[in-house]
C-alpha cells in the first residue's frame, strides 16, 4: 500500500466505527476500546482517532505529517458537525472536542488530555447563549485555558491555580463550583494575561490552530522523559507510538444535572465482586481524578449517584456490566453525565493489586467468564510478588495519627519526605522513605519509585497516585483527609500534631491507616484463591521450580511457597554460625592436614544435622548441596581487635594469627583461591562436607523419607579440574554407604560460572550429571563487571542507556544467554540425560525464567519468596 492511500484517522459514533478492539496498535487502547463500545451501541461522544501510524511518522519526519492527514482530519470534523449539528469555531453553536492521547497500553507520562477546544472569546459567548449558561461557558472556557496552556504551551498547572485561589479567596468561596460567572469571565481575562506573561504570545483563538497544537504536543509527549522512562522500565518499545482521541465534548458541569466520574466494574484493591467508583456533581472529569477535589462514592453512601440519580445510576451499572462480560475483564470505566443523559467517555480493562487480580481471575473462571488458561494470564508474576508483600502484625500496631483510603496493600515505614528530588536523593543514600503529597501528578512518578511507600492527603481510589501505586505495587494511602501537607514548611499536620520531615512513619495500604514511627510487619497469608490459582499455574507450565535455600528453615518456607527441591544449598552459609564459625576459623588457619581435619571433624557432625533437616524438609524432592565456594578470607575477621579476640578464643598467638590473616589476603579474590580451587588444595575440606552429606542422606533414607543429593561443584573451568574432583567425591560417597551398608542414589555436577566453563560444555558433561548454571558469576565474568563493584558505574550505564537492564537483574541474553543456550545444547549433546538448571539471582526475574524457559532449561531455582513468582512465570512463558 501507498503512503498516500493509508487510513490514518478512523472514525467512530452514532452506533458505528471504522475499527475496533482488534485495531488496538493501531488506534490505542482508548480509541479502539471507545470504538468498540460505538459499535456494541452503548452512548459515546463522537469522535475520530489518529493512529499510531501518524505518530510514528510524525517522530520520523521530524514533527511533518503524512500526506493526506489534514484533509481527513477536516473530513473527520465535518461528521462530528453532522451528527452533532453544531459547528467547530461556530460564534452561536460552536462545537467543542476534547483531545486524548492513547497508546496501546495505558502509559503515565504522556499528554493525557485537554477539554473545551474550540472555545475563545467569541464562542464562549455563544455557548453562554445557547445553554443559557453563562457560568458553565466560562468555567469551560478558564479549564480549556488552563489544560492547554499547561500541557501544550507549558505555563505550569500551579500558575493557574494559585490565581485560582486568589479568585477564590476574592469571591468568599471555599470551592471553583461556588465561582459565579462574572467572577469567572475576569478570571479568563486573568488566565490570558498569565500565559502572555510566561510565554511571550497570546493564547490561540482560532480553534484550528488550537486543534493542531494539542495533536502535536500529544506526539511531542510520547518522547517525554517521564513517558521514555515509563517505557523503559516496562519494555516497551518506543516505536509502539501514541494514538490521539479528538471527540465531542460531553459536559458533566452545566449544573447540577450533571456528574462525571469514574466506576469499576469490581473492586480493584480486593477484587471483590461489586461496583464501586467515585464521581462528582458539577464537574468535569479531571476533577475526579486530579485529586483537586475529593470524590463521593457512587454507592453506599446518602451523597452517592445511587442515591441522587438511581435512574442513571442503575443504566451505568448495567452497561459496565455489559462491557465487562464482553471484555471478559474487570473494566474501569469514566462516565460523564450530562443533564440526564448518561455518556460512557473511556473503558478499560482495570489496573487491580495482585490480591485483586487473583480473586477476580479464580471468581471469573467459576463465573464461566475465562477458562483457567486465561486466568493464569490475567495475573502478573509481579502481581504475585506483591501478593507476598507484608502487612503489619495486628497486635503491634498503635491508634492510627490518621486514615486514608486503602489505595495499595502492603505495609511500610520510611522517613517523610515531600518533595521528588529530596525523596530521590535520601533514597540514593539508603535512606528508606516515605512520599508525602497532597495530591501527586505524572511528574512525581521517579519519587514513587523510590518511595516505601506513598501518602496524600486527597484524591480517590482513582487518582493518579492511586492507580501509579498500585501499578508498582507499591504501599499507597490516598485521600487521608486528616493530614494537612504543608510543602513550605516542610512538615504534615494531622489533628493538631505536626510532623516535619524525616519524621518516621509507617503506611498501611491495605487498610489506609498511617501510624507513628516504625511498626513491625508479617507476611501475608496465602488463602484459598491463591492455592486455586497456583494450582491452574502449576497445570499450565513446563520448568521445574526450586529454591535457593540453606538452612532447614529455609527449606520448609521455600516447600510452603511450592518449591519443587533446592537448587542451591550454599554450604558456607552454615559455617557462619555461632556455634560453629570458630572451628571454621580453626581449620582455615590450620598449620597442618592433621589440624585441618581435627577442626573438620567438629565440623562435621554439625553439617551433618543441618543436611538431615534438609533432606527431611525437601522429602522426596532433589536437593543440590555445593560444596564450599567463597575465598577462605571471608571468614576470618580483618580488623586488629577482631583478630585479638579470636586469638584468644581459639589460643593462638595473635601475631602469629595476623601474619596467617595476612596470608590469605587477595588483590582479586573473586578471581583467587575459591570454588573447585579449594577443593583441589584442600581436599579434605571437601571430602569432610561430602561425608557429611551422604551420612546425613543415609540416616534419613533410613528413616523411610526418599532423599535424592545432588553434590555440586563450583566454579569449574576444565574438565580435569571436575574429574579429579568427581573421583574424590564417588570414592567418599561410596565409602560412606559401603561403611551403612544402606545405598542411597546421588549425583554429581558442576555450576557453570566460569565462561570457558561454558565454551567446553561438551567435555564437562562427559563426568557431569548436571548444569547448573552460576549466572551471578558468569555474568560478572563474561563482562568483566565485578559483583561487588559494578553498581558504581552501572547506574551511568543505564542512564545513558549503553545498557537497557541491568545484566546482574535481567539476564543479557545475547551475550550471557548465548553462553547458556550453547552450553545446554552442547552439554546435552554430549549428554542427552544431563539435568540442567540455573540457580543464579536471575532464576527469580520473570523476563530471565521467560528466557531460561525458551532454551529448554529443566528448572530455574530462586530465593524462596521469589518461588510463586518463578512459578507464574514460568507458566506465562509456556503459555
Ligand atoms: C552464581 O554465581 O550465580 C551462584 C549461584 O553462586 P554464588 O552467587 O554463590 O556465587
Ligand atoms: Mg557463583
Amino acid at each position: 500500500m501507498t503512503t498516500a492511500a493509508r487510513q490514518w484517522v478512523y472514525f467512530f459514533g452514532a452506533g458505528s466505527a471504522d475499527g475496533g478492539s482488534e485495531l488496538r496498535n493501531l488506534l490505542g487502547g482508548k480509541g479502539a476500546n471507545v470504538a468498540e463500545m460505538a459499535r456494541l451501541g452503548i452512548p459515546v461522544p463522537p469522535g475520530f482517532t489518529l493512529t499510531t501510524d501518524v505518530c510514528n511518522h510524525f517522530m520520523l519526519h521530524n514533527g511533518a505529517y503524512p500526506e493526506g492527514l489534514s484533509e481527513s482530519v477536516e473530513a473527520g470534523l465535518e461528521r462530528l458537525q453532522s451528527i452533532t449539528g453544531k459547528r467547530f469555531g461556530d460564534a452561536d453553536n460552536p462545537l467543542l472536542v476534547s483531545v486524548r492521547s492513547g497508546a496501546r497500553v495505558s502509559m503515565p507520562g504522556m499528554m493525557d488530555t485537554v477539554l473545551n477546544l474550540g472555545l475563545n472569546d467569541v464562542t464562549v459567548k455563544g455557548l453562554a447563549a445557547r445553554t443559557n449558561n453563562p457560568r458553565f461557558a466560562f468555567d469551560s472556557y478558564r479549564r480549556f485555558i488552563q489544560m492547554y496552556g499547561d500541557v501544550v504551551m507549558g505555563v505550569h498547572s500551579s500558575r493557574f491555580e494559585q490565581v485560582l485561589r486568589e479568585a477564590r479567596g476574592v469571591a468568599g468561596v471555599a470551592d471553583d463550583a461556588h465561582l459565579p460567572a462574572a467572577d469567572l469571565e475576569k478570571l479568563v481575562a486573568k488566565y490570558r494575561a498569565l500565559v502572555r506573561e510566561v510565554t511571550d504570545t497570546d493564547f490561540p483563538q482560532d480553534p484550528q490552530a488550537q486543534l493542531w497544537g494539542a495533536i502535536a504536543a500529544v506526539f511531542h509527549s510520547w518522547n517525554s522523559p517521564r513517558a521514555i522512562s515509563y517505557r523503559e522500565m516496562n519494555g516497551y518499545p518506543n516505536d509502539w507510538g501514541t494514538a490521539v482521541n479528538v471527540q465531542a465534548m460531553v459536559f458533566g458541569n452545566m449544573g447540577d444535572d450533571c456528574a462525571t466520574g469514574v466506576a469499576f466494574t469490581r473492586d480493584p484493591s480486593s477484587g471483590e465482586k461489586r461496583f464501586c467508583g467515585d464521581y462528582l456533581v458539577n464537574a468535569q472529569g479531571e476533577d475526579v481524578v486530579a485529586g483537586i477535589r475529593t470524590p463521593v462514592s457512587v454507592n453506599g453512601t446518602p451523597d452517592s449517584l445511587e442515591k441522587k440519580m438511581p435512574a442513571l445510576y442503575a443504566e451505568l451499572v448495567s452497561t459496565a456490566d455489559r462491557l465487562e462480560h464482553h471484555y471478559h475483564d474487570v473494566q474501569d470505566i469514566e462516565f460523564t453525565i450530562e443533564s440526564g443523559r448518561l455518556w460512557l467517555l473511556q473503558t478499560r480493562s482495570a489496573k487491580r493489586t495482585g490480591r485483586a487480580a487473583v480473586r477476580c481471575a479464580v471468581e471469573m473462571v467459576r463465573e464461566n467468564l475465562i477458562d483457567t488458561r486465561t486466568a493464569v494470564r490475567r495475573v502478573s508474576p509481579e502481581q504475585v510478588d506483591q501478593l507476598l508483600h507484608p502487612t503489619i502484625d495486628a497486635g503491634k500496631a498503635p491508634s492510627p495519627i490518621a486514615i486514608g483510603l486503602p489505595a495499595s496493600p502492603g505495609a511500610a515505614s520510611g522517613k517523610i519526605v515531600f518533595h521528588v528530588e529530596r525523596a530521590v536523593a535520601l533514597a540514593k543514600d539508603g535512606v528508606a522513605v516515605v512520599l508525602v503529597r497532597s495530591e501527586t501528578s505524572p511528574e512525581d512518578i521517579d519519587g514513587m519509585r523510590v518511595a516505601r511507600a506513598i501518602l496524600t492527603s486527597t484524591g480517590g481510589m482513582a487518582s493518579h497516585a492511586a492507580l501509579v501505586a498500585r501499578g508498582m505495587g507499591k504501599c499507597c494511602v490516598v485521600g487521608c483527609g486528616d493530614v494537612e501537607v504543608d510543602y513550605a514548611k516542610r512538615e504534615m499536620r494531622a489533628h493538631g500534631i505536626s510532623y516535619p520531615e524525616l519524621t518516621e512513619i509507617t503506611v498501611e495500604g491495605s487498610t489506609g491507616n498511617v501510624y507513628p514511627g516504625v511498626i513491625p510487619t508479617v507476611q501475608a497469608e496465602l488463602d484459598h484463591d491463591f492455592e486455586q490459582f497456583m494450582q491452574w499455574v502449576d497445570a499450565a507450565r513446563r520448568l521445574r521450580v526450586r529454591a535457593n535455600a540453606d538452612t532447614p528453615e529455609d527449606a520448609r518456607t521455600a516447600r510452603k511457597f511450592g518449591a519443587e527441591g533446592i537448587g542451591l544449598c550454599r554450604t558456607e552459609h552454615m559455617f557462619f554460625r555461632e556455634d560453629r564459625i570458630d572451628w571454621v576459623r580453626r581449620m582455615i588457619l590450620a598449620d597442618s592436614r592433621e589440624a585441618r581435619i581435627a577442626a573438620l571433624e567438629k565440623i562435621l557432625p554439625m553439617q551433618r544435622e543441618d543436611f538431615e533437616g534438609v533432606f527431611r524438609a525437601m522429602a522426596n524432592l532433589p536437593v543440590n548441596i555445593r560444596l564450599l565456594d567463597p575465598p577462605l578470607h571471608e571468614f576470618v575477621p580483618s580488623e586488629p581487635a577482631e583478630i585479638q579476640a579470636l586469638a584468644k578464643r581459639i589460643q593462638v598467638d595473635a601475631a602469629v594469627l595476623t601474619s596467617k590473616v595476612r596470608l590469605l589476603h587477595e588483590f582479586n579474590p573473586m578471581l583467587g583461591h575459591r570454588g573447585c580451587r579449594l577443593g583441589i588444595t584442600f581436599p579434605e575440606i571437601y571430602e569432610v562436607q561430602v561425608r557429611a552429606i551422604m551420612e546425613a542422606a543415609v540416616a534419613v533414607s533410613r528413616e523411610g523419607i526418599t532423599v535424592k543429593p545432588e553434590i555440586m561443584v563450583p566454579l569449574v573451568g576444565l574438565r580435569s579440574e571436575l574429574s579429579l574432583l568427581r573421583e574424590m567425591i564417588v570414592r567418599v560417597a561410596d565409602g560412606v554407604m559401603a561403611e551403612d551398608g544402606h545405598r542411597v542414589h546421588y549425583s554429581v555436577g558442576t555450576m557453570i560460572e566460569v565462561p570457558r566453563a561454558a565454551l567446553v560444555a561438551a567435555e564437562i558433561a562427559e563426568v557431569s550429571d548436571f548444569f547448573s548454571f552460576g549466572t551471578n558469576d558468569l555474568t560478572q565474568m563474561t563482562f568483566g563487571f565485578s559483583r561487588d563493584d559494578s553498581p558504581k558505574f552501572l547506574r551511568a550505564y543505564l542512564d545513558t542507556h549503553v545498557l537497557a537492564n541491568d545484566p546482574f537483574e535481567t539476564i543479557d541474553v545475547d551475550g550471557v544467554g548465548a553462553l547458556v543456550r550453547m552450553a545446554t545444547e552442547q552439554g546435552r549433546a554430549a549428554r542427552p540425560d544431563l539435568k540442567v538448571g540455573v540457580c543464579g539471582e536471575h532464576g527469580g526475574d520473570p523476563a530471565s525464567v521467560y528466557f531460561f524457559h525458551q532454551v529448554g532449561l529443566d528448572y530455574v531455582s530462586c530465593s524462596p519468596f521469589r518461588v510463586p513468582v518463578a512459578r507464574v512465570a514460568a507458566a506465562h512463558a509456556a503459555l
